[in-house]
């Protein structure tokens, strides 16, 4: 790994050399009911208005690469046969700026799935392979459990990776990219004070979290508890509403709807991510519903984040940031269902 150190006023000038792609960034959204500033990414032309202190965006960037909704291609009928047209919305690069390390490795688990499967979705791998990204050191947050989760720091996934040490920024390189973006800074190699100093940095952040989610043994422990009473409970608390998966960083379960004109000239083919909470997400053909209580919903959403993912990619489908338990109506969150289940203090 190549470590560089750069002034922490140069952010702008390294800004303003990736402007000439659309760069995505957190900027501020106004404020919660108890006067709190929310952010969120989106498109930042204006190095003003990135706030690259901010605490947590609502929505993660995993919609610059799964969007909630995508038309993937359309079907026109041109008299003898049907043309097709296929959109991987690849248009142009994009430079995610600012990321957390959790937001980082929830695209790397995406990518585990949808791009590293037998099955990858080419949908995806476009407009993530046409990504540069810049990660960003964070404040651990009272609702944060990622350090439980093991995605408080990060190894891979991005392309720079900056930890604000007082006026300076401590570099860490991961791409050639980025390394030929430093050259343009004024940066110096780190001495024995600047990694010394890094170290601190990285210890007292360690020392700072507050959230944990004991995950030892949890695949067995879920197991063992399918049959719970734990999982009822937590069921009569959910509204099935399905916003625990929209803000989450790592769902990415979707469904395919297909609209045909009524002429039969043209036909389109949608995409719309989906979560396992809502009622109908097991109803099949005929009208038939593998999970028609809210309990069996909620319980199978923790089974494959938990137990199932963690079979198949030897790590959970949680980067512990806390967007679920966060936004949910019912305060339903992952160290509270965890620790019940496990038959800790939290009840249902
Ligand atoms: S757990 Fe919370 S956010 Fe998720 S579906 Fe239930 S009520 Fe909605
Ligand atoms: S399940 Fe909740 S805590 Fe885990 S990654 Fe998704 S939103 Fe974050």
């Amino acid at each position: 790994m190549i470590f560089k150190m750069f002034p922490a006023a140069e952010l702008e000038d390294l800004f303003a050399l990736l402007a000439v792609n659309r760069i995505i960034g957190p900027i501020s959204k106004g404020l919660n009911k108890d006067g709190h500033e929310l952010f969120d990414f989106d498109h930042v032309t204006d190095f003003s208005h990135l706030k690259i202190a901010y605490t947590q965006t609502i929505h993660s960037a995993k919609k610059f690469c799964l969007p909630h909704h995508e038309e993937t291609s359309t079907f026109t009928f041109t008299g003898d046969d049907w043309q097709k047209e296929v959109d991987f919305g690849a248009h142009q690069p994009l430079v995610l700026f600012g990321l957390h390390p959790c937001d980082i490795n929830s695209l790397n688990k995406l990518d585990k799935v949808l791009m590293d499967s037998i099955y990858p979705n080419p949908f995806y791998g476009a407009k993530r392979q046409n990504m540069l990204i810049i990660g960003h050191s964070c404040t651990p947050q009272p609702a944060c459990f990622c350090q439980s989760m093991g995605t408080d720091t990060v190894l891979a996934g991005c392309d720079l990776f900056l930890t604000l040490l007082g006026d300076d920024y401590f570099a860490e390189v991961h791409s050639s990219r980025a390394y030929h973006l430093l050259e343009q800074l004024d940066c110096w190699e780190p001495g024995a004070k600047d990694h010394a100093r890094f170290r601190a940095s990285i210890e007292k952040r360690s020392d700072s979290f507050t959230n944990t989610v004991d995950t030892s043994d949890l695949t067995k422990i879920l197991d063992m508890e399918f049959a719970s009473q734990v999982w009822q409970q937590w069921g009569e608390r959910c509204l099935s509403c399905g916003t625990c998966a929209q803000v989450c960083p790592t769902c990415y379960c979707y469904g395919i709807e297909e609209k045909v004109d009524m002429d039969l000239s043209r036909a389109v083919k949608n995409k719309q991510l989906y979560s396992c909470n809502l009622i109908d997400f097991a109803e099949v053909a005929g009208g038939h519903n593998f999970r028609p209580e809210s309990h069996t919903r909620l319980k199978y959403r923790y089974y494959h984040k938990h137990r199932g993912f963690v079979e198949a990619f030897e790590e959970a489908l949680c980067t512990g940031c806390g967007r679920c338990g966060t936004s949910c109506l019912a305060g339903i969150t992952v160290p509270e269902v965890i620790a019940s289940v496990r038959g800790g203090s939290h009840d249902a």
